[in-house]
């Protein structure tokens, strides 16, 4: 299997290629060359399967240059830090309406899914191409002690992660500053989550420096983070009962677009998935854009849903390209518009099978309230704005993205008892090891330069 650039300017690469590169030189992001079809044979062949199972029989369709066993091996080792044996639970909470927990992995958010396993993906590259990897990525929360998790100690790496300072809860800085991981480096910007993200891509962007230190994106651009999601997207379709699988809207907490991106994805892979809703908070760039057709980016307001803080959301290029018809000239069109205007007005937006609501802050208390007065169940801010809005003529399965145990204050000040977990209390306990940066592009090279592996 190939993967092609969404700008369509660059050559099609191998899956571990492809991983290693992250953004491609042209601007744009890898996506398979085409899609495989999954039939109703393979759906049921693929029912018994456990997940780490489920997830080779799925993945070695795409990493067809990584040797079987190998593939097997890397995935198995990947779903072993998580602390439930079903990996992804489902929770009935009414006849209408569950949540998928995708909340059991070390970091307690669903990047874990994704940044296990390119972790072990990375260590696996080096150990074969004898090279050391720097992996250099941008995070409003989660995904940056998701990376750090999935390759703190790896021999052969180091991990920069750039993070708008005292924009992240405390836990979540901890989950990244606290990793006693000599090849961990926390980086604390003075800016927002969109200036880490602005001086990441300027940092990509130059070939030299990116080729001189073998820079890895670890950000939901990267290619192995959204076919691992489709994963659990398989796996919740196929634990649903027959009767209710094809009816159920699966409704997603989003700010990048790359955990309900990966569920489309599905769906177009021949997955019969009713429906998707992209739950946003105030930072609501697709709400608009699904309401009117309308992308448009404003400022950031800082909500009490941290991780869904972005006003541009990179993955929304694949779904253009893919629902496009794979037009590279449309999507470098729409995306220089994009850069040059900040916005671009659709006329004839296709939707897809998508909806969307959004949530702001004034009712996420509410609702974490109201969520545990009817069915004695926490959920976290980012679970709570999907929650904002539920389909009345179809069953909702809602994805918990993260323990409400990462967010202590919001739930205490909405129902008085705060959730916690053995793993967050242990982090208080460890020295905080930040360094900070001004959003500049030169200071973070100089950083980088100084500390590389
Ligand atoms: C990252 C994150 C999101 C948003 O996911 P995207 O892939 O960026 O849409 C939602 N909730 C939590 C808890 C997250 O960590």
């Amino acid at each position: 299997m190939k993967f092609v650039s969404t700008r369509g300017q660059t050559p099609a690469l191998g899956f571990s290629d492809a991983v290693a590169t992250g953004l491609a030189p042209d601007g744009g992001l890898y996506l398979p060359e085409t899609l495989p079809q999954f039939t109703a044979a393979d759906l049921a062949r693929f029912q018994r399967l456990g997940y780490a199972e489920l997830c080779f029989e799925f993945l070695k369709l795409f990493a067809t240059d990584i040797e079987p066993s190998v593939l097997r091996s890397i995935i198995a080792r990947s779903y072993t830090k998580f602390s439930h044996p079903d990996i992804a639970p489902i929770v009935t909470l009414d006849e209408r309406t569950s949540v998928l927990e995708l909340f059991h992995g070390p970091t307690l958010a669903f990047k874990d899914f994704a940044l296990q396993l390119l972790g072990n993906l990375y260590e696996h590259q080096c150990a074969t191409r004898h090279q050391s990897i720097n992996v250099l990525g941008a995070t409003s929360g989660d995904t940056g002690s998701a990376a750090i998790h999935g390759l703190r100690g790896k021999p052969g790496t180091a991990i920069f992660i750039l993070y708008p300072d005292g924009r992240t809860s405390p836990l979540q800085e901890r989950q990244m500053a606290c990793t006693e991981a000599d090849n961990v480096y926390a980086l604390a910007i003075n800016g927002s989550f969109d200036d880490a993200q602005a001086a990441l891509k300027d940092i990509f962007a130059d070939q030299t420096f990116r080729t001189h230190h073998r820079l890895s994106a670890v950000n939901s651009i990267n290619l192995a983070r959204v076919l691992a999601q489709c994963v659990y997207y398989l796996y919740a379709y196929l634990r649903l009962s027959a009767a209710t699988r094809n009816e159920t809207e699966f409704v997603v907490p989003t700010g990048n677009f790359g955990n309900v991106l990966a569920g489309w994805m599905l769906q177009k892979m021949g997955v019969p998935i009713r429906s998707f809703k992209v739950a946003t908070n105030q930072n609501d760039i697709l709400h608009r854009l699904f309401t009117t057709g309308d992308y448009r980016v404003s400022a950031v307001t800082p909500s009490l849903a941290p991780s869904m803080d972005i006003q541009v959301s990179s993955n929304f290029e694949r779904f253009l390209y893919l629902s496009e018809g794979r037009d590279a000239a449309k999507v470098r069109e729409v995306m220089q518009t994009f850069k040059t205007t900040g916005g671009y007005k659709f006329e004839n937006f296709n939707r897809d099978t998508f909806s969307a609501s959004r949530c702001d802050d004034v009712r996420i208390p509410g609702i974490i309230k109201s969520v545990y007065e009817r069915f004695h169940y926490i959920v976290d801010p980012h679970t709570a704005c999907a929650f904002a809005d539920l389909a009345k003529d179809r069953p909702s399965l809602v994805l918990a993205t993260a323990s409400p145990a990462k967010f202590p204050d919001t739930i205490k000040a909405a129902i008085g008892v705060e959730p916690t977990d053995p793993s967050l209390e242990l982090l208080k306990k460890r020295p905080l090891k930040k360094h900070l940066l001004k959003a500049d592009t030169g200071a973070i090279r100089a950083f980088i330069d100084a500390n590389a592996v």
